[in-house]
């Protein structure tokens, strides 16, 4: 299995910012309301993300690192009709397959925590430890039995802007969520939990820079069984941003074509011809009439009824855009 970890690790784990994002996207499934991120040198030497979630408890700490085993997955109708943000149950067997891995945990209904290591593959014994209920991952020396991947790691300053871009595409999603990050014992972010939409904003603003809210429209639109929310900037002279694109399905960011094409129409027809949209829009729909599972890395969907998607994206962007024209 360990050889097939490593494999299965080649398409989830490409460099520190997937370990990041498959740590934190657990930290959210396990509910967490508070996420500390350290990373050391890039990520190259330590990632560890604690969190307050549920934890877990003693006997499942094994079967958490094991390959192809989730919590959250009992059949196959669920998967056709995925909430959280996992569900292939192979981080953890990938990431800790290919690092000096620990898990110390403490599950909500239980008054002590335990602690398993894993290094390289090796699975050692549980052992008590000291933990409040919540769960703490550390990863240390990424890849260094895989001198391949290794070799590939870029500069520090360029893996850590990898893992805070990733986490700000989180955060902008999970706007009641406290999120910390450092990188080499020095805080780079706290973005406070926002309570109400407000809030969101201002977190939007942290997030992304305080000129996007001032010249931006609230969107929030229903129809045939979709939900539009979020902010869509209008662009001014002075903007350059072409990178402030966040698209999220069902909460989780994806990069889509049908969604791509729709935005920029809207966009273009409108009045932002050449410009770079600027947007953070949050899609809801029903679970089954989207499939997550086309990717190992699960950045991508794909939709059942894609026209259906496409037209309303248009239309409620184009709408909203018409109107700012007035
Ligand atoms: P998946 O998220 O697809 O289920 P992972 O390999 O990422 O698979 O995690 C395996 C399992 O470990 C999860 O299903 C969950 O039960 C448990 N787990 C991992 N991280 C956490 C966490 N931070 N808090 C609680 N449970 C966790
Ligand atoms: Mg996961």
């Amino acid at each position: 299995p360990e050889l097939i970890n490593q494999i299965a690790a080649g398409e989830v784990i490409e460099r520190p910012a997937s370990v990041v994002k498959e740590l934190v996207e657990n930290s959210i499934d396990a509910g967490a309301r508070r996420i500390e991120v350290d990373i050391e040198q890039g990520g190259s030497r330590l990632i560890r993300v604690r969190d307050d979630g549920c934890g877990i408890a003693r006997d499942e700490l094994v079967l958490a690192v094991a390959s192809h085993a989730t919590s959250k997955i009992g059949s196959f109708d669920d998967l056709e009709r995925v909430a959280s943000m996992g569900f292939r149950g192979e981080a953890l067997a990938s990431v800790s397959s290919v690092a000096r891995f620990s898990l110390t945990s403490r599950h909500e209904g239980q008054d002590a925590a335990f602690r398993i290591e894993v290094d390289g593959g090796k699975l050692q014994e549980a052992r008590p430890a000291q933990h409040p209920p919540g769960t703490t991952i550390e990863v240390r020396d990424l890849f260094y039995n895989v001198p391949a991947r290794r070799k590939f790691l870029r500069a520090e300053r360029t893996e850590f802007a990898h893992i805070d871009d990733l986490l700000k595409s989180l955060a902008l999603a999970r706007a009641g969520v406290d999120i910390r990050l450092s990188h080499n014992g020095r805080p780079v972010r706290l973005l406070k939990p926002a309570r109400d939409e407000e809030a969101a904003l201002g977190r939007v603003a942290e997030v992304l820079g305080p000129d996007f809210p001032a010249q931006s429209l609230r969107i929030d639109h229903s129809a045939a069984g979709l939900r539009l929310s979020g902010w869509v900037g209008l662009p001014t002279a002075s903007r350059s941003q072409a990178d402030q694109q966040y698209f999220y399905v069902n909460g989780r960011m994806v990069r889509d074509r049908v969604v791509a094409h729709a935005v920029r129409q809207a966009y273009a027809d409108v009045l932002f011809h050449g410009r770079h949209p600027v947007f953070v829009l949050f899609l809801e729909l029903d679970p089954t009439g989207v499939d997550v599972n086309v990717h190992p890395a699960k950045n991508e969907v794909r939709f059942r009824e894609q026209r259906l998607v496409h037209d309303f994206l248009f239309r409620t962007l184009h709408e909203a855009l018409a109107q700012t024209r007035a």
